[in-house]
């Protein structure tokens, strides 16, 4: 394992079929892979040489040919909730952030899919880096490889008589289904019985709401979808959530319940970040109540995370209870997320890694991310 890249193939994040290919490559049956994906994942074993049931000369071919790299851990941080933030190195100068959350029956692992954001939602921390790269398939998967073996080193704070890591969402950095093309081998691992074995329940996938992504991915993967809304009517939407403009709730919505009904019926989460005095008054609640009403929607309030230089203000408890009240006496489902790991800005929206380079990318049209921090 080293940080550096060099020329042999990283076997993290490849999927199983290619991985298959690569080992046929080497000259060995097929099912040596799924031996190796034993190791990979299930012991979070990353050198050839200690695969022990692996004949010789085929550990030896995988030493000269493969390797199994993860992102470089930068800094830990401990919050006194147990919530946890690594800080990681996509390369020499850029960082991105991964962040564990563990409660009484579950531990969730929050991940990241790019280095830095485009989307430029005007609350969110990780906007205000701008955008500087996609992580690979590897760079993502590696994450959660990465976080079992820190978590199985520091057992701290882990739920009891679970697997350290039960959940995985990926909420951290990025906009998911910006990278569609690393991000879904990657859940493709997360999901499969020789990876980590997740059940498509407990891998949530969070947009902003790439529209036609969100068809694609109802085509290609079976994973639980939460979608930011943030807001009830367009005009507030376009400003919170500037894609909104490319794809105004109206096309969102309908994009969700399509993804819904591929997937069998399981509701949509609606994320909800609670802004004192934007979006955050009984009104408000009543006309989200009306655009979700009678379909398979749950509401997840988030109290807003603040970061410096923000212009927004976290909504009253007192507001945030109102506004669950009005949705919960509509028949609506929802919820308030509770805030961890704000001590050490591991909280929703306040991951910021370290984004150097800034490069603007088109989506669609519209240019996105043009980094408008000095
Ligand atoms: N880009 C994806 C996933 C990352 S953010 C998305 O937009 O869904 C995960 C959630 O945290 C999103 O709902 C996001 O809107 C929310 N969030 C962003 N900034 C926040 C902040 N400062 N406080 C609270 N939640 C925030």
């Amino acid at each position: 394992m080293s940080g550096v890249a060099s020329e042999r193939l990283n076997l993290l994040g490849l999927p199983r079929p290619e991985l298959e290919a690569f080992v046929a490559g080497l000259g060995s049956q097929a099912f040596r892979a799924r031996q190796l994906m034993g190791w990979l994942y299930k012991r979070g074993e990353g050198r050839f040489e200690h695969m022990t049931d692996l004949a010789k000369a085929f550990r030896a071919r995988l030493v000269e040919t493969a390797e199994v790299r993860v992102p470089e851990v930068v800094a830990v941080q401990h919050s006194a909730d147990g919530t946890r933030k690594w800080k990681l190195s996509a390369d020499t100068a850029q960082a991105f952030e991964m962040v564990y959350i563990p409660e009484d029956h579950r531990g969730t692992l929050c991940i990241s899919s790019q280095v830095g954001c485009a989307l430029d939602c005007s609350f969110c921390a990780t906007a205000q880096q701008g955008f500087n790269r996609n992580l690979s398939a590897a760079e993502i998967v590696g994450q959660v490889w990465l976080a079992q073996r820190e978590l199985a080193a520091d057992p701290r704070d882990l739920p009891a008589g679970e697997r350290s890591i039960t959940n995985v969402v990926l909420m951290g950095m990025g906009e998911p289904l910006a990278n569609f093309r690393n991000v879904v081998p990657a859940l493709r691992i997360l999901l499969d019985d020789l990876g980590f074995d997740l059940s498509r329940r407990r891998v949530t996938l969070s947009t902003s709401g790439l529209v036609p992504q969100i068809y694609r991915l109802a085509e290609q993967i079976n994973v639980a979808l939460a979608v930011s809304l943030h807001a009830p009517d367009d005009e507030l939407r376009n400003e919170l959530v500037p894609i909104n403009r490319k794809h105004p709730i109206n096309e969102l919505l309908e994009a969700c319940w399509h993804y819904n009904d591929e997937q069998n019926g399981r509701s949509v989460t609606f994320e909800y970040v609670m802004l004192a005095g934007v979006n955050d008054s009984p009104a408000q609640a009543r006309a989200l109540a009306r655009l979700l009403r009678g379909n398979p929607a749950k509401i997840n309030l988030i109290p807003f995370n603040p970061f410096p230089g923000t212009r927004y203000r976290r909504s009253s408890s007192e507001a945030i209870v109102r506004f669950r009240d009005e949705l919960l006496q509509r028949g609506l489902i929802a919820t308030i997320r509770r805030t961890r790991g704000e001590d050490i800005d591991a909280a929703c929206g306040q991951l910021a890694g370290r984004v150097i380079d800034r490069t603007t990318v088109r989506l669609g049209s519209k240019t996105f991310g043009l980094a408008v921090q000095t």
